[in-house]
């Protein structure tokens, strides 16, 4: 059986200035199983034109994507949900995605057998990430671990709503990953 297939298809970026977060645009991710095209957050205006073209270039129509999946309510990552006018919406009850969107609870749940949307909690109290078993073990963690940095660092989200839950739900995905894919930025390696 074919593993599924990931695809970084716009890497979002984010500039701070100390503490503070000046610009965000998330990274988005599109998973192909046999039976789903799945895409995982769906980055900000700015960066709208960036995830067609992403998808063109891999040949996805927004039409195609019959999953989408919001890591959590911020709007970086969700405030182009309204390309994607085939796909079934899912995010946890605790962070629901803006109006008039309406999503189904998307935890623990297995979209195939390859694919789970699991709870970790921490930098938003409804925050899930989705395990894929591809090729290799990836990740896509939303900001459960908002960059590279903080894997190397092995900081936390620096904006959590847990701290205790936000170091905990990082070192679950570091633990079962050999790649993620971040809040913001592109897919690293983890080196185990
Ligand atoms: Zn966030």
């Amino acid at each position: 059986m074919t593993p599924p297939r990931v695809d970084v298809v716009c890497i979002g970026s984010i500039a701070r200035d100390g503490f503070n977060i000046v610009e965000a645009h998330s990274t988005c991710t599109l998973v192909r199983t046999k039976k789903h095209v799945m895409l995982v957050d769906t980055s900000d205006r700015a960066y709208r034109q960036r995830l067609l073209d992403g998808l063109a270039g891999i040949g996805v129509a927004p039409e195609e994507v019959d999953i989408l999946v919001n890591t959590h309510s911020h709007s970086d990552h969700n405030s182009n949900n309204r390309l994607f006018t085939n796909a079934t919406l899912y995010s946890h009850v605790l962070d629901p995605p803006p109006s008039p969107f309406q999503a189904m609870q998307g935890v623990n749940l297995e979209i195939d057998e390859k694919v789970r949307l699991v709870h970790t909690p921490g930098h938003s109290p409804g925050s899930i990430s989705v395990f894929v078993d591809a090729e290799a073990r990836t990740v896509i963690a939303g900001d459960a671990i908002p960059t590279q940095d903080n894997y190397l660092k092995d900081v936390p989200p620096a904006h959590h709503t847990d701290l205790a839950m936000a170091v905990e739900s990082m070192h679950r995905i570091i633990s079962w990953a050999d790649r993620v894919v971040p809040g913001h930025g592109p897919m690293f390696v983890v080196k185990h």
